[in-house]
């Protein structure tokens, strides 16, 4: 298998950074996000199978599979490629899960469940994200043409702390809201150089330009979330970090590290997860202090 050294890994940050508003710019950087990228094992039946921008990662089971994220709509065709040079068929994904309810991973949930009849699992309030196709959400971009997707129904809702289980893999959810009211971490237990690893499949904790912290009308209370979020996923054993982009965890470097037969297994990170936590609760709290200072001028 080719190293996947033609992945072009846009980073949130870089995204982010071209504002919001500017529907030219998150045009460039979807387009980025989109290009094909070759898939790969990441440690045990743990597959990436995504684009090269936005994650998919695909759990492979005796009893057919489990699939975290789509992408975008036009990102499942990259799936199915990606699947099939790994020997899987698309057909045999049976769960569907989500990171978080934004079209850049939820987009291509629609047309997944119309090729495959797959089942969609989800927290309840990104079920609903997921059923506006993206309009109810809590930012200022909801209503972006850029950010509205093809609406889809999920099949299950998951609580805190509910496991999901198919062929012998359990996966467990953490709701873990701020990025959306429903972002949901997801975490499973796999065997990898003879010893049990935790991989943590992390949902977001960007908050998005624009979005007010405190008294937000649309989420009331998302400062108290964010902060439980934290402490949330600062307790959370994590031995493997994955997230919904892959420059989130710097999926290029391990993958062309990994192509190489490094060992360990590259992937193994203990110290991205809390660094995700402390780099988003630093921007929160800049915001805060922003926000109260604006009050006092009023
Ligand atoms: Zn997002």
């Amino acid at each position: 298998m080719k190293s996947s050294g033609f992945c072009f890994a846009f980073t949130l940050g870089s995204a982010l950074a071209t504002s919001a508003a500017d529907g030219t710019n998150w045009k460039r950087v979807f387009d980025a996000w989109k290009a094909p990228c070759d898939p790969f094992r990441i440690a045990s039946n743990v597959y990436y199978v995504g684009a090269s921008g936005v994650s998919s990662f695909l759990i492979a089971t005796r009893e057919g599979h489990v699939l975290i994220d789509t992408g975008f709509e036009e990102t499942v065709g990259v799936i199915r490629t990606n699947m099939a040079r790994l020997g899987f068929r698309i057909e045999d994904v049976k769960l569907l899960l989500s990171s978080h309810a934004h079209m850049d991973h939820v987009g291509g949930h629609a047309l997944m469940k119309e090729l495959t009849g797959v089942k969609i699992v989800m927290s309840e309030a990104d079920a609903a994200l997921l059923a506006s196709g993206g309009t109810n959400d809590i930012g200022p971009m909801a209503s972006d043409q850029m950010m509205v997707y093809r609406p889809a129904r999920a099949d299950r809702i998951v609580r805190d702390g509910d496991s999901v289980s198919l062929g012998g893999v359990t996966l467990t959810c953490h709701l873990t809201p701020g990025h959306t009211r429903g972002a949901t971490t997801w975490t499973m237990p796999v065997e990898e150089d003879e010893r049990r690893v935790n991989v943590v499949f992390f949902s977001s904790l960007t908050l998005l330009e624009g979005t007010r912290l405190r008294g937000n009308p649309k989420y009331r209370t998302l400062v108290e979330d964010y902060r439980a979020t934290f402490a949330k996923l600062r307790a959370l054993p994590c031995d493997i970090f994955l997230a919904p982009h892959a420059g989130m965890f710097g999926m290029a470097d391990k993958a062309a590290r990994a192509a190489r037969g490094e060992r360990p297994n590259p992937f193994i990170d203990h110290t991205s997860l809390l660094k995700a936590v402390s780099a988003a609760e630093t921007v929160v709290n800049a915001q805060l202090a922003k926000e109260s200072s604006a009050a006092k001028l009023n």
